[in-house]
């Protein structure tokens, strides 16, 4: 395992005190590391969590050639261009569920319904609107159908032995729904990872608690529960802590046991620095930053190694983790610690940027990135190159169809409204200077994330 100054030595113009954004990414990429063991689930309960094995195709889907549409069956190479529509006699009906076992002869068609096994020796079928039927037959106009045609095939969804589901992918619904349709019960997948956080701060208000002057209620617990329970993290929330060492210091040997990563938010601006900075660096290894972003300026990133007992992962079945406080990877000794300003939008902004990145990696996810969504721009931003901004925004459709932002409003890092009222972050890179109306701008959507 890397010691933090042998990351931060790898990294070209590596400067804690002016850091920028990709700086940032580069040195969590290196400090933390995936989680191992493997978990079978009842496939229900894998939604949102990563392939631990390649899963290969057991089976062919569709199983047979069927309809796609509920019309006629026929063999195609009738159509061969006469001039003249098709006239087809109706001799039987092939229902979905059960094969139809009589024979077709030229000149003849079955009924067919969508998802029926295809007679044998007929490889077209016609949607029925497309015929028109008298007595027992049904005719066929010129040039509406070719050969083949709505007809699937066996195993074009997936053949038997091919790669249907990767290691490291998410399992979203879709990938839910294809595991199913092989038949599958169960998934093996990374256990979840288990994050314990809290705040900090001797103005900060527990919900219950009588306001006070001076206090304010604690949010930051409330928007980080809400994105690591959405990144289908395991969460404990460890309360609001005094601005006091020794409580602080508890607070995270207590994580360090119970927790692969702890997130705190608080203290870790210039002044308080100084005192939680001596009292994370007795407990383990941490970097201060002055991140080149905003909002958000102030991160603390580092790792807690005095956990007082390390639960031995190597003598733990695969589905009894949930008995376990906290399992450990083999050679893993503490818990990544994300320590967080404390300002609310600043908290859920560092996430989005950095901590969500991180915390899939050590999901055992192998795409951790975001694409962002471009949009035209309708107000004028001013904006310095050499930081990175993220903006609260609206985005909609405009009226000639392309997508646009409007700013919520007040962009103060602490003002939590015009996050409520944004559905997504304008991102500013580094180098990007002013904007100008009508500019086309880049945008993390919240949905999926928070
Ligand atoms: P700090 O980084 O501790 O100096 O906090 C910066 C600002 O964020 C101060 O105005 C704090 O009162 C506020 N703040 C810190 N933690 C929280 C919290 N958990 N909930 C709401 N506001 C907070
Ligand atoms: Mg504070």
């Amino acid at each position: 395992m890397k010691s933090l100054d042998q990351i931060a030595a790898g990294l070209q113009g590596y400067d804690p005190q002016a850091m920028a954004c990709d700086d940032v990414h580069r040195f969590l990429q290196q400090l933390v590391t995936p989680v191992t063991q493997p978990v079978e689930l009842p496939l229900l309960r894998t939604l949102g969590k990563v392939l631990a094995s390649d899963v290969e195709s057991p089976l062919d889907v569709p199983p047979h050639d069927n309809s796609a549409m509920d019309g006629y069956a026929f063999a195609g190479a009738q159509l061969a261009p006469k001039g003249t529509p098709l006239v087809l006699r109706v001799v039987g009906t092939a229902l979905a569920g059960k094969a139809w076992s009589g024979t077709v002869a030229t000149g003849e068609c079955v009924k067919i319904m969508t998802g029926a096994i295809m007679p044998s020796g007929l490889d077209t079928v016609v949607p029925q609107e497309l015929v028109t039927t008298s007595a027992n037959s049904i005719s066929i106009p010129v040039g509406v159908l070719a050969a083949g045609d709505n007809r699937r095939l066996r195993g074009e969804d997936l053949a038997r032995g091919r790669a249907a589901l990767q290691k490291g992918e998410l399992l979203t619904p879709a990938r839910l729904g294809l595991a199913a349709s092989l038949g599958l019960k169960t998934l093996t997948v990374f256990r979840p990872l288990r994050v314990a956080y809290f705040s900090t701060g001797d103005e900060i208000l527990s919900l219950g608690d009588a306001p006070r002057e001076g206090a304010v209620f604690d949010s930051n617990r409330y928007t980080v529960f809400g994105l690591l329970t959405r990144l289908g993290c395991e969460v404990l929330d460890l309360g609001v802590v005094r601005d006091d060492p020794a409580l602080l210091e508890a607070a995270f040997l207590d994580a360090a046991d119970r927790a692969d990563a702890i997130i705190t938010s608080g203290g870790v601006s210039v002044g308080e620095a100084d005192f939680t900075k001596v009292l994370m660096q007795q407990l383990g290894d941490v970097a201060f930053w002055r991140i080149a972003m905003r909002p958000g300026r102030p991160m603390a990133v580092g790792r807690i190694f005095k956990a007082k007992s390390a639960h031995d992962a190597r003598n733990t079945s695969v589905s009894s983790y949930e008995n376990n406080s906290k399992l450990k990877d083999p050679g893993d000794c503490g818990a990544i610690v994300f320590g967080l300003p404390g300002n609310p939008v600043a908290v859920m902004v560092t996430f989005l940027a950095f901590v969500r990145p991180a915390l899939l990696q050590m999901m055992g996810a192998k795409a951790t990135d975001q694409p962002l969504l471009q949009a035209r721009s309708t107000e004028t931003i001013r904006k310095k190159p050499g930081r990175t901004e993220y903006q609260r925004v609206w985005v909609s459709t405009a009226a000639d169809g392309r997508l646009e932002v409007c700013s919520t409003g007040n962009q103060g890092s602490g003002v939590l409204r015009s996050m409520a009222e944004a559905n997504g972050l304008l991102v500013l890179g580094h180098t990007q200077g002013n904007v100008a109306v009508g500019d086309t701008v880049n945008v993390m959507m919240f949905d999926g994330a928070i």
